[in-house]
C-alpha cells in the first residue's frame, strides 16, 4: 500500500512535524515522526492544513505530469504548446526548421537559429506559437510519451507521396492518449507524385476527418521544401488554441517541464525548461528531479538574456548543479535549503527503489506546495 512518513510529509507541506503529530493525535493516532501513515489519512492531515493531496502515479511523476487541474481559474491567455509527429523522412526537421524562419521577432536575423529543444514563434498578428523541437533526440522517443502534458497540440506530418505509415499511425494513437487535438500537415505537396486526397482517405479509418468531409479535424497542406502555406498551418494552430481557450497564471510561482539538458563545457549543466505556469524569474531557486540551483541566467531561443520568462514560454536557464532529464518538472521553491531537502528525498526514493525498499513515492508526490 501507498504510505508516506510523518516527516516526508511534514517537509512537503511545510508544516511542523509537531502540528501534524498533534492533529493526529486528536484523531487517536498516536504516530511519532518517522512512522508511516497511509494515503487517507495524509490527505485527512492534507486537508486539516488547507491543502490538498493530489494522487498520482509513481509513472505519472517520472513523466513530469504537475497539477493540471489548477489553471481552471485562469484567467491569462498563454500560447499554444505544439509537438510535431509523425512517420519517420515525411518531413518533422524540415517543418520544424521551415516554421523558424517565420518568426517576425527575429526581424533581419533570417528566423531563429539557436536549437535549445523548443522555440516561439512570434506571428505578425502579434500571436505566439511555442513548437516543441525535440524529434532526432535520444530524448525524443521518451519525451513523445511524457508529452502528453507538456503538448496541447500535435501536428501530425503526413507525406503527400508516401501517406499513412505505421508511425503515423503511432502518433494518432499517442496523440488521443495525450487527449490533444490533431492538426495534420499534409507535407510534400510540391511533388509531382502527391496526393494529399489519398492521405485524407487514409485518415477515415483512424477516424481524423477533414472538416471539407463534415468532421472537426483541420487538414492543411504544406511544403517544408517550398515554404509552401506555413501561415495556414500556423492559422490552423492559432485557431485550435482559440477553442482550447488556453489559459495560465503567471502569477504564482513558476512551473515548468525539462525539455531537455546537457552539460556544457563553459556554461555548466544547461537546461530548456518550457514554463506551464507561473513566472520564473533569474534568481529564482529551482528543483528538477534531482538537480537544483540557483537561477543564472535565462535565455530565449535567440540566445537573448531574459530576465523572467511566463507560461508556455520556452527558456535555457543556467544555474542547475547538475543536468536533469527531459520531462522531469521544475519547480520554484522558497529556500536552497527546501531545494536540498527536495533533492535528496528524491534520491533517496530512487536509491530504495533501486534497491527494492519500500516504495514511498507514489503516494502523495505532488503536494499542492511542491
Ligand atoms: P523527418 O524524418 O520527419 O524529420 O523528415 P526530414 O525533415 O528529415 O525530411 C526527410 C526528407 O524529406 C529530407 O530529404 C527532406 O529534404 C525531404 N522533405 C521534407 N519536406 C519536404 C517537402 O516539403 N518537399 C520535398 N520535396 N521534400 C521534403
Ligand atoms: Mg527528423
Amino acid at each position: 500500500p501507498d504510505v508516506i512518513t510523518v516527516q516526508e510529509l511534514s517537509n512537503r507541506m511545510a508544516v511542523r512535524g509537531v502540528d501534524i503529530i498533534k492533529f493526529l493525535m486528536k484523531q487517536g493516532l498516536m504516530m511519532k515522526i518517522n512512522d508511516v501513515i497511509d494515503t487517507d489519512t495524509a490527505e485527512l492531515v492534507a486537508d486539516e492544513f488547507g491543502m490538498t493531496v493530489r494522487r498520482v502515479s509513481e509513472s505519472d511523476v517520472e513523466a513530469g505530469f504537475l497539477s493540471d487541474d489548477i489553471d481552471e481559474e485562469a484567467t491569462t491567455p498563454r500560447a499554444p504548446v505544439v509537438a510535431i509527429m509523425g512517420h519517420v523522412d515525411h518531413g518533422k526537421t524540415s517543418l520544424l526548421d521551415a516554421l523558424r524562419t517565420t518568426d517576425v521577432a527575429s526581424g533581419e536575423a533570417g528566423g531563429i537559429t539557436q536549437h535549445i529543444g523548443a522555440y516561439q514563434v512570434r506571428t505578425p498578428g502579434g500571436d505566439a506559437v511555442t513548437f516543441l523541437d525535440t524529434p532526432g533526440h535520444a530524448a525524443f522517443s521518451a519525451m513523445r510519451t511524457r508529452g502528453a502534458n507538456v503538448t496541447d497540440i500535435v501536428i501530425l506530418v503526413v507525406a503527400a507521396d508516401d501517406g499513412v505509415m505505421p508511425q503515423t499511425i503511432e502518433s494518432i494513437q499517442h496523440a488521443k492518449a495525450a487527449g490533444a487535438p490533431i492538426i495534420v500537415a499534409i507535407n510534400k505537396v510540391d511533388k509531382p507524385d502527391a496526393d494529399p486526397q489519398k492521405v485524407i482517405n487514409e485518415l477515415l479509418q483512424y477516424e481524423i476527418i477533414g472538416e471539407a468531409l463534415g468532421g472537426d479535424t483541420q487538414i492543411v497542406e504544406v511544403s517544408a521544401k517550398s515554404k509552401t502555406n506555413l501561415d495556414g498551418l500556423i492559422e490552423a494552430i492559432l485557431l485550435q488554441a482559440e477553442v482550447m481557450d488556453l489559459k495560465a497564471d503567471p502569477e504564482r510561482s513558476a512551473e515548468g517541464v525539462v525539455i531537455e539538458a546537457k552539460l556544457d563545457k563553459g556554461r555548466g549543466p544547461v537546461a530548456t525548461v518550457l514554463v506551464k505556469r507561473g513566472t520564473l524569474r533569474r534568481g529564482d531557486i529551482v528543483v528538477a528531479g534531482s538537480a537544483w540551483g540557483k537561477v543564472r541566467a535565462l535565455l530565449n531561443e535567440r540566445n537573448e538574456q531574459l530576465t523572467e520568462a511566463g507560461p508556455s514560454v520556452p527558456v535555457e536557464i543556467l544555474g542547475l548543479d547538475e543536468a536533469p532529464s527531459p520531462g522531469e518538472p521544475l519547480a520554484v521553491v522558497e529556500s536552497e535549503a527546501r531545494a536540498r531537502e527536495l533533492t535528496e528525498y528524491r534520491a533517496r526514493t530512487k536509491r530504495e527503489k533501486a534497491t527494492g525498499g519500500i516504495n514511498q513515492v507514489s503516494l502523495v508526490d505532488m503536494m499542492a506546495k511542491l
